[in-house]
């Protein structure tokens, strides 16, 4: 009889990570059994995520100019743009429609924030909204405490993969499927044509004070590492710090503060009893960046059938 053995020396040493790094299913690591090491932290496969906060200090030698913050936070608009409202409300909960070359631009797009593809991030995703603050949950704070329910939860192993049983609809496209694959790429052109921008701008517009290396350190680095930790407030604060306007079975708050970080994704507790709206911002006063966007594509019929809040929904708002 065959051995079946379980292969063990694939999932893990030096080599196979290092490719898992650009490749996300290379080394194909079979969903660790519960109990096998697979909530812990896979510190090795961490590293590239260590060094992108390492590099923000680059800053002490590049300096800074306006050209450089300009860049910086307009990627910061443009990248949460796109994980808001197609990571989250499009490719996660389907309220509003697009093409298939829409969807996918801004899927390339969001891939550039380094969050992983979209299929990994709507099938974590979706598995949140199911066990949200259960012991299932991904990323609980109550669950799991503050640092773990921030970052530390998708640097675990049994986070790595991305289980295609949640997101049917989404994998039956081949160009989503190979970003998520290859979720490296994007953010390597990125920083690359950074780089690039930056030392072309040097030599031709020498008033702008910036360089090469200015622009991927405030364009690429600086800008991901503040993307990155203002869209997971929304699983790490946005479970602990705000008001409750309903019951829900979890602990999801509405914040203002957080809601303009991340462009609306704040009115958490709204989303959390209805998800199945493009909106998240329920009253007039509840500033929804994300959705205002969604308008103006609408009207530009990029984006159709934005899914409005029902009036039952809403009428429990305003009580
Ligand atoms: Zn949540
Ligand atoms: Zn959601």
């Amino acid at each position: 009889m065959p051995s079946a053995a379980p292969r063990t020396d694939r999932r893990s040493g030096l080599l196979p990570t290092v490719r898992r790094w650009f490749d996300t299913q290379a080394a194909v690591q079979p969903a660790p059994p519960e109990g096998a090491g697979a909530a812990r932290i896979d510190w090795l496969r961490a590293v590239p995520f260590a060094l992108l906060h390492l590099a923000c200090l680059g800053v002490i030698w590049v300096g800074v100019s306006w050209t450089a913050v300009i860049v910086a936070v307009a990627l910061y608009a443009v990248r949460m743009f796109a994980i808001t409202a197609f990571y989250h409300r499009y490719f996660s909960h389907r309220t509003f429609q697009a093409s298939r070359p829409v969807q996918f631009i801004f899927a390339v797009i969001g891939a550039a924030s380094v969050q992983r593809g979209p299929l990994w991030w709507a099938a974590h995703h979706r598995h949140h909204h199911r066990h949200a603050d259960q012991p299932q949950d991904p990323h609980s704070p109550r669950e799991q405490g503050f640092w773990r329910s921030h970052m530390g939860w998708f640097l675990t192993r049994e986070a790595f993969a991305t289980d295609f049983s949640r997101i049917p609809d989404l994998a039956r496209f081949p160009e989503l499927r190979w970003l998520d694959r290859f979720d490296t790429v994007v953010p390597v052109v990125l920083a690359a044509g950074l780089y690039g921008l930056g030392a072309v701008l040097e030599r031709t517009a020498p008033g702008l004070h910036t360089s090469g290396a200015q622009l991927l350190v405030w364009g690429f680095f600086i800008s991901t590492v503040v993307l990155f930790h203002a869209t997971v407030t929304i699983n790490s604060l946005a479970h602990r710090f705000g008001s409750r306007r309903y019951e829900t079975r979890d602990d999801s708050r509405n914040n203002l503060w957080l809601a303009l970080l991340t462009f609306g994704e704040g009115w958490h507790n709204n989303h959390h009893f209805f998800p199945g709206t493009a909106r998240q911002g329920f009253r007039w006063w509840e500033i929804d960046l994300t959705w205002y966007g969604l308008r103006v594509l609408a009207a530009l019929r990029v984006v159709h059938g934005l899914k409005p809040i029902p009036a039952w929904v809403l009428a429990k708002a305003e009580r």
